[in-house]
């Protein structure tokens, strides 16, 4: 049973390894930009709503976003515990995510940052976008989103030091070597 939150920069590998350790834990990945492409795959008005944005390299509203995270948090697969990839993605999300544990009379266990220089990351980023052809994935909307992190998801990391459940984890190496060091932090934390 464990509850947990992965961020990191865009291209450090997150989705990667946020599937590794939800399959070594026996917990779900629940990651909110899976959901978004699926929403958008599928032409809900979810999708419609949040593909501008996406395509942008922009976040989804947190309104759209929190709301359809609370919903997924009831899904009886989350009961026992879940690792969130790609949420929060600010500090009012994450006060929003607090709210919505308490309501269930649950707390995090350990928040997961994986770090990766800008230089690193913007190189796998261009990279990729030439194997997976994403829609968010050319330069310019690439720029935007390490701005993005930059300005609003790196904060989580004092957010979540203050509260006493940051790991930061060095996300630059083998994929297998990336995955054990956040067992062993996982680890370390439930000790
Ligand atoms: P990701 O696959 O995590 O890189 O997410 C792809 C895109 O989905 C992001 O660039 C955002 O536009 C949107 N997105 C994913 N998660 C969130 C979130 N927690 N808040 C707002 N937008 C998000």
């Amino acid at each position: 049973m464990m509850r947990t939150v992965l961020f990191g920069p865009p291209g450090a590998g997150k989705g990667t390894q946020a599937a590794r350790l939800a399959e070594r834990f026996g917990i779900p990945a629940i990651s909110t930009g899976d959901i978004f492409r699926a929403n958008v795959g599928q032409g809900t008005a979810l999708g419609l709503e949040a593909k501008e944005y996406m395509d942008a390299g922009l976040l989804v509203p947190d309104s759209v976003t929190n709301a359809m995270v609370r919903d997924r948090l009831t899904w009886a697969d989350a009961a026992e515990g879940f690792l969130l990839d790609g949420y929060p993605r600010n500090p009012d999300q994450a006060r929003e995510l607090e709210s919505m544990l308490d309501d269930a009379g649950v707390s995090l266990d350990v928040v997961l940052e994986i770090t990766a220089d800008v230089d690193e990351v913007t190189r796998r980023l261009l990279s990729r976008a030439e194997i997976e052809g994403r829609a968010d994935d050319t330069e310019p909307v690439i720029r935007r989103r390490l701005e993005v992190y930059a300005e609003s998801t790196a904060p989580l990391a004092d957010f979540y030091r203050e509260r006493g459940l940051l790991v930061q984890v060095d996300g630059i190496g083998e994929i297998d070597e990336v995955t054990s060091r956040l067992v062993e932090a996982i680890s370390d934390s439930s000790a």
